[in-house]
Order: C-alpha cells, then sequence, then structure tokens
C-alpha cells in the first residue's frame, strides 16, 4: 500500500523551485513509474512530506536551438519515440525510446525520471551518451548544465540536489554519413527491463576506415557509460569481422576489470562479446559513405 503523502502539482518553475527549497520534504516526481514502485515498498523511503508532480511546469517541449536538439526533461518516451526531430538527428534515442517497457510504460514514464532514477539499465542513457548528452539543471538560485557522463556518479545516485529540478536535455546529433547501431538484450515475453544494453555510432572515411566511433553500454558497468578502450582501439581500422571480435573481447575484458568476476560473469561475458559485435555490424551496415559504393 502506498502511505499517505501531500499532492503538490504548480504550473509555474519557480513556485515548483519554492517548494523544494523549503524546509518540507518534497520529492519531485514525473511519470511516477518508479516513484511510486519504491513508495509502495517501503512506508516512507524518501522520508519526505511531499511529491511534486513536474508534469503541469510545460517541461515536454521538443526543438533544435543552433544545431542542438533540447528535450523538455518531462517528455514521455512516446512523445520522444514519435518526434521526427528526434527521428531524423538522434535516431538511437528513437529505438530507445521505443524499447522501453510497455505502451503504457512509454506514456507516463518520462527521459527525465529515466536518467535521474540513474538504474544501470536506463535504456535512454546509452543513446544521449552517444549524442554527448547534457543535462540543464535549475535551482531557485542557480543554474547549471553537467555532462551526463558526470550526472550519475553511482547506481541510482546523481549529482542533483534536493533543491533542484532537471528542466530539460541537450544532445548533439552527428552527420546523416554516421551509421548508428543500438542492442537491448531483455527477458523475452516480459515487460522489459534490459539486461543489457549496447550502443554504437560509426563513421567511416573514404578510405574505408573507422574515423570516428562512440560505444556505449548499460548494465556491463556499474555506471553506463562509454567503452573509450574500445573506442581507440576502432579507430583507424577497416571494419571487419576480426576487428569487431576484437572490440567485443576488450569490452568484456574491461567489465571483467571493473567488477571483478562474479557468479554472472560467465554469461555477462559472452552476451557483451557478442552484442558489441551485433552492434558494430549494424552500425557498419548503416554507414553512408559514396566513396565506398
Ligand atoms: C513495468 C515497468 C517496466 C519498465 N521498463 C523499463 C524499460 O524497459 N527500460 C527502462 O529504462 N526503464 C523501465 N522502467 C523504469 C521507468 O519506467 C523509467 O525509468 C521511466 O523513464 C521513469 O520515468 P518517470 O517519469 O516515471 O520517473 P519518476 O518515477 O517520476 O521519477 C524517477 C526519479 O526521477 C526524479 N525526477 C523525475 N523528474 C524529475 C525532474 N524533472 N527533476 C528532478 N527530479 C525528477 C524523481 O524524484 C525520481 O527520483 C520500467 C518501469 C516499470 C514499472
Amino acid at each position: 500500500m502506498i502511505p499517505e503523502i501531500e499532492y503538490i502539482k504548480e504550473t509555474e518553475l519557480d513556485l515548483a523551485l519554492q517548494h523544494l527549497a523549503s524546509d518540507k520534504k518534497v520529492i519531485p516526481f514525473a511519470g511516477g513509474t518508479d516513484v511510486l514502485i519504491e513508495l509502495r515498498k517501503s512506508k516512507n523511503p524518501f522520508d519526505r512530506k511531499a511529491l511534486l508532480d513536474v508534469k503541469g511546469l510545460g517541461l515536454n517541449d521538443i526543438y533544435i536551438h543552433s544545431d542542438t536538439v533540447i528535450i523538455g526533461a518531462a517528455s514521455t518516451h512516446t512523445e520522444v519515440e514519435d518526434n521526427e526531430i528526434i527521428k531524423s538527428k538522434l535516431p538511437v534515442l528513437t529505438k530507445a525510446s521505443s524499447l522501453i517497457g510497455s505502451k503504457q510504460i512509454r506514456n507516463r514514464g518520462t527521459i527525465g525520471g529515466n536518467i535521474i532514477n540513474a538504474s544501470p539499465c536506463a535504456d535512454t542513457v546509452p543513446a544521449l551518451l552517444l549524442y554527448d548528452a547534457q543535462i540543464v539543471i535549475r535551482s531557485l538560485s542557480e543554474d547549471r548544465t553537467v555532462p551526463l557522463s558526470e550526472f550519475i556518479t553511482s547506481p541510482y545516485e546523481t549529482v542533483l540536489q534536493k533543491d533542484e529540478l532537471v528542466t530539460e536535455i541537450r544532445a548533439f546529433p552527428v552527420a546523416e554519413d554516421y551509421g548508428w547501431g543500438y542492442y537491448k538484450l531483455g527477458r523475452r515475453g516480459a515487460v522489459n527491463i534490459s539486461r543489457m544494453t549496447v550502443a554504437a555510432l560509426m563513421k567511416v572515411d573514404g578510405e574505408g576506415k573507422i574515423n570516428e566511433i562512440r560505444v556505449s553500454a548499460g548494465s556491463v558497468f556499474p555506471i553506463t557509460s562509454r567503452i573509450s578502450d574500445v573506442e581507440k582501439m576502432l579507430v583507424g581500422e577497416k571494419p571487419k569481422a576480426e576487428i569487431f571480435r576484437r572490440a567485443g573481447e576488450i569490452a568484456a575484458e574491461k567489465m571483467i576489470e571493473t567488477s571483478g568476476r562474479r557468479w554472472s560473469t560467465p554469461y555477462k561475458e559472452s552476451v557483451v562479446k557478442e552484442l558489441i559485435v551485433r552492434v558494430l555490424n549494424e552500425a557498419y551496415s548503416r554507414c553512408k559513405n559514396d566513396d565506398l559504393s
């Protein structure tokens, strides 16, 4: 049962921020698909006195400003998935959003809530890391922008303070000739929270060599992150099976180095190798390069 808790809804950002800055303990929420589950699990896990609904604050615009895609933090996964700007500029995010949970979860859950919940299996995070996303944060006293790569500090922890709201996410599209891939491994037949996710963006030059590559992974490391060792190895190489296999091995080695060997390692090791190969093949198959045709 959900404990009784005060519900606050404001339509102006400053009024919402005043609640967060007050002595009263207030927790913001958007879709509530993570928060309400936590509330059910315990009497009041947040030890807070009120829930602040951010959905009336108009934080669900999606638009382009100076080549940057701005996504309101309270945009639902459905709004992100269906948005034409995101389809053309951030296709990996469209794909990630389309694979979240069920239609009902996508209709309620938001991109901001997904990032702020900071679960290692949050599906939008690997996609947004490829686009060097930044998180825009506001409080009554300060506005600040934090790279997504620094926003999540450990599983389920972020740099967000009690008096702050995330208002938008900024993402930086790449040129159209980049290929992309996104793979989510989930439990078959279930409402699919991921077991592992990998994402990649790849650009191939006129000689057929990889000249830019970005690879990220969720539920591989404690914090979803880019895999720089894999990226460094791939730059300058011709995309071929042997090189992609080596990339998978490096990702698996990095995973074991970071988290040690556990009961799940034999399974995860082979899965991460395979997913990296698949995502690189998928990204390469989408690379556009007139010099190669
Ligand atoms: C059945 C089910 C299936 C799911 N499947 C998936 C899945 O496949 N993939 C996946 O990634 N996730 C999945 N989830 C998790 C969840 O739906 C997503 O993480 C969702 O995006 C959370 O968004 P929300 O708006 O509901 O967050 P909320 O529950 O409203 O909030 C989550 C956290 O963010 C904070 N918060 C929210 N908005 C703001 C803001 N603007 N400023 C400051 N703090 C804020 C809240 O305080 C809370 O800490 C699933 C959940 C359920 C219940």
